[in-house]
């Protein structure tokens, strides 16, 4: 579903001339106040799309000649596009006030591509204005309305429907920021899940993970050992599991255990997405008995497996110990995470069992999503 700001253009983007009400020179061009860095955060830490809805009063008559208009107009573009910001639809409605003419601010004539199409949660986009007929399209499209302007002043609504739609009133851009930066993370935080289907002539895989669960499991792979380890990661991550692998496992575990790394691997990667919000470190020290794992993951968009286990036994369960590292060199790979792994004990089921365990420990922690603060844990502005 997709958000939508309609902005208005006068008054809100750039400043209302007194008087006349247009602008119409060069001169006359001038933004208010923040409002480019603001959009410029908007549209880079939101998912909401832009879309210009402004009334032109006579443009394209005498009292508004075309040239007048659309030379500031599109420099004010011009500058705004320097800023990465560009609108998906500018909507201009010519006509006078008496004219009434449905496309005219506050009707929706020139909005019904949003209206019918249900691809539009309208109920969670916002218009942004300076006036009430600015509010009152917000309520005709069932949006929520913000009001550019001091919120003491003495407005004057015209019924208790625009009163209902107001969400906030200030002058103030970066407060219309952070009001929306709140307000779209807790209407809509992206749901964290993913679904893998892997088909090779050696193994079927499907995966579905959700990665704000709360630890169940549905495991088959055809084998018991690795069963009981994924389950461990799903129950200490505290993630919703569900992986079904049909593998040949008439010649050996081999392409099970590898393909499934990597399909785990896959299936996080995509439902981290945008990673916004999340701790991307992750770390645990776990012991057990005479054992004690230390796992570290980071998810920074570069693989990396570091493995220092070493296993005596050819086998635990009717698992090879060999391909304890090649799952985390899959999962790895595939999640395009650092993952770094150490053990020491003496026990052999100890010792891997703590292993994943501390890596589910580790995952929970990385993964952890603080809803109220969604930024990119990175300098670098990508994951
Ligand atoms: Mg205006």
């Amino acid at each position: 579903m997709k958000k939508v700001l309609f902005i208005d253009r006068d008054g809100t983007l750039i400043i209302e001339p007194p008087v006349t009400f247009q602008v119409d020179s060069l001169e006359k061009l001038e933004f208010y106040p923040k409002v480019i860095r603001n959009l410029h955060k908007i549209i880079t830490e939101m998912d909401y799309e832009l879309v210009m809805v402004t009334n032109q009063d006579g443009l394209g008559t005498p009292a508004f000649p075309e040239d007048d208009f659309w030379l500031p107009h599109n420099k004010m573009l011009n500058v705004l596009a320097g800023e990465g910001i560009e609108f998906t639809q500018i909507h201009i409605d010519r006509s006078f006030e008496h004219e009434n003419s449905p496309n005219r601010k506050p009707r929706t004539g020139m909005l019904k591509e949003y209206i019918q199409n249900p691809q539009y949660d309208l109920a969670n986009s916002f218009v942004i204005g300076d006036r009430i007929t600015d509010l009152q399209l917000a309520a005709n499209l069932g949006a929520k309305g913000i009001l550019v302007g001091e919120p003491t002043r003495d407005w004057v609504f015209p019924n208790e429907k625009v009163e209902e739609v107001i969400a906030l009133i200030s002058p103030d851009w970066d407060e219309i920021y952070d009001f929306l930066k709140i307000e779209s993370q807790v209407s809509a935080p992206l749901e964290r899940v993913a679904s893998i289907n892997r088909k090779t002539n050696e193994t079927q895989i499907q995966i579905h993970l959700n990665l704000d669960g709360d630890g169940k499991a549905d495991l088959s792979t055809g084998i018991g050992f690795f069963d009981h380890m994924l389950e461990q990661v799903a129950k200490h991550a505290k993630i919703d599991l569900q992986i079904m692998v049909k593998g040949d496992l008439h010649i050996d575990q081999h392409h099970t255990i590898e393909d499934t790394g990597i399909a785990l691997g896959e299936a996080f990667l995509r439902a981290l997405g945008n990673k916004r919000g999340i701790e991307r470190y992750g770390h645990f020290l776990l012991p057990m008995d005479e054992t004690l794992a230390q796992v570290a993951i980071d998810f920074s968009g570069r693989p990396w497996c570091i493995w220092q286990a070493e296993f005596r036994r050819e086998k635990v369960g009717e698992m090879p110990t060999e391909m304890f590292s090649h799952f985390f060199k899959s999962f790895s790979d595939n999640a395009k995470c650092n993952l770094n792994i150490k053990v020491e004990g003496e026990n052999e089921h100890h010792k891997i069992e703590a292993i994943f365990k501390a890596f589910a420990r580790a995952v929970r922690m990385a993964i952890r999503r603080d809803l109220e603060n969604m930024d990119l844990p990175s300098t670098k502005g990508v994951l």
